[in-house]
């Protein structure tokens, strides 16, 4: 019986026979199969091959659309302009953070932390991260989904 298994370090697919305790992934790293968590089982090694392909091909997959994800979105590009131009004439800190949440709902519907972050450091407001966290705090904003925000 063999199996496919996933390094937790690299996340590269690899073939393992059923019943070995470790493997040694190409990264370095030791897999430990008595806790690994086997990704599909087949009888034949020959399937074994294709069994890995097809895991890596889902990882890939899977990366694909996490990068994907990380870019700014490109519909998004004007709307962020807009938002920046129309949050700058909002008066202090405070009130231009406010605007750009309340901005960012109007343009996008939903926003992620990127694009507000986006926002404001083109408004030269230091630690996004921080002033996102405040409007969560103080039920400025809310969040729908992981990484949507919503002005309420
Ligand atoms: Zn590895």
């Amino acid at each position: 019986m063999y199996g496919v298994v996933v390094c937790s370090k690299c996340k590269r697919a690899k073939g393992v026979r059923i019943g070995q305790k470790t493997t040694l992934c190409q990264c370095g790293h030791t897999i430990k199969l008595t806790t690994a968590k086997i990704k599909s089982r087949t009888d034949d090694a020959r399937q074994l091959a294709k069994a890995v392909g097809l895991e890596s091909a889902r990882l890939r997959g899977g990366r694909e659309e996490y990068e994907k994800a990380a870019q700014p979105p490109r519909k998004g590009r004007g709307a962020h302009g807009r938002v920046a131009d129309a949050a700058e004439k909002a008066g202090n800190r405070d009130a231009k953070v406010r605007a750009v949440a309340v901005g960012l709902s109007r343009e996008l519907g939903t926003f992620s932390a990127r694009d507000f972050a986006v926002v404001l450091v083109s408004l030269g407001i230091s630690s996004p991260e921080k002033r996102l966290e405040e409007l969560i705090e103080t039920r400025f904003i809310y969040q729908p989904s992981p990484d949507r925000y919503k002005a309420v």
